[in-house]
């Protein structure tokens, strides 16, 4: 029997159109679809619009209405298909792996660099190979895009033209579709049933470093939110000079959660290696990336955030591995 897919259109470029005013996503899901006539041999779609947005402007409440709308309609399908814009699909699909744990069956999202209606475009590929994905034994949330499949916690945008948009960051891809078969290398860990989540808290701030920088902009930041991710340089670390001991040490003694990450794209933080890093592991406590993406960082803690503000419970739960989104053991 074929499978059942619900495909759920959220925007993005794929479904945009040229309009006076640059692309704009105007198409909807089942105008995607008229384009890709042989998908019928495929498996049997559904279609949805939940939004249709740029993805500049898709905000965490809009993570949750795609993660509600799945888990109401999770019974009636065998799989899930959200067309997204591949800005913030990285984001998305990390929110969406918190949101949604341990789901048996395949929740992909998928997009393009080029609209559906373009004579050279990457959208029938990516939708075809993503609506396959979804037929597949292939549990929990990924990105499907320019043939490759990578966990929903691993993806960055790497490039903002070329087809080949998506990274998987430190880890492996799941598999990679080859004439439309995939060949799949991972088969991520699911549970019978997925647990779905209901609650962030986006009082999540990102700092970079740049050279020279003073504590102003961390304190305005820790202010304002629950959590500040500092993207420092390096394995990690924070300038000795301007003040940024201090304050993190006075934030965090106010319930404030700082976590330190790199702004190099592989492998990761490793704050015990250098003097610039150590205290503040050591002494002041703060928490580590470690190999995580920085779009993973940011969900897991709205994620946390929505359930405890209980400093050993986020440290706990921060390390815990959820849909593989950290390998690095946790000292
Ligand atoms: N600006 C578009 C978006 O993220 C880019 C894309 O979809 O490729 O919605």
């Amino acid at each position: 029997m074929m499978k059942r897919i619900l495909l759920i259109g959220t925007g993005g470029t794929i479904a945009s159109e040229v309009t006076d005013s640059g692309l704009a996503p105007e198409l909807t899901t089942e105008q995607l679809l008229a384009h890709l006539p042989a998908v019928s041999e495929i498996c049997d779609v559904e279609c949805m619009q939940l939004l249709n947005l740029d993805s500049t402007n898709i905000t965490p409440a809009h993570w949750l209405e795609m993660a509600n709308c799945i888990r109401k309609y999770y019974d009636g399908y065998d799989g899930f298909v959200l067309t997204h814009g591949t800005d913030t699909m990285a984001y998305t699909a990390a929110g969406l792996s918190y949101l949604i744990q341990g789901s048996p069956k395949p929740i992909v999202l998928t997009g393009a660099q080029k609209p559906i209606g373009f004579d050279s475009t990457d959208s029938k590929v990516n939708l075809t190979d993503a609506l396959r994905c979804a037929t597949e034994d292939l549990p929990g949330v990924s990105i499907v895009f320019d043939g490759k499949v990578i966990p929903g916690t691993r993806a960055k945008k790497t490039r903002s033209k070329s087809f080949q948009a998506f990274s998987s960051i430190n880890f492996p891809y799941l598999g990679v579709l080859r004439d439309g078969v995939l060949l799949r290398y991972i088969r991520p860990e699911c549970q019978v049933a997925p647990v779905f989540y209901d609650q962030l808290d986006t009082a999540v701030a990102l700092l970079k470093l740049v050279p020279g920088m003073g504590r102003e902009a961390a304190d305005f930041l820790l202010e304002r939110n629950h959590a500040l991710v500092i993207e420092s340089f390096g394995v990690g670390g924070l300038p000795e000079s301007g003040g940024f001991y201090a304050c993190v040490r006075d934030w965090m003694d106010r319930g404030r959660i700082v976590v330190v990450t790199t702004q190099v794209e592989n492998e990761g933080s490793d704050l015990g290696v250098y003097h610039v890093g150590h205290a503040l592991k050591r002494r002041l406590g703060v928490l580590e990336a470690y190999d995580m993406t920085c779009e993973a960082v940011v969900a897991k803690l709205m994620w946390i955030l929505g359930q405890t503000r209980d400093r050993r419970e986020v440290e706990r739960l921060f390390y815990t591995p959820v849909a593989r989104d950290i390998l690095w053991p946790a000292e």
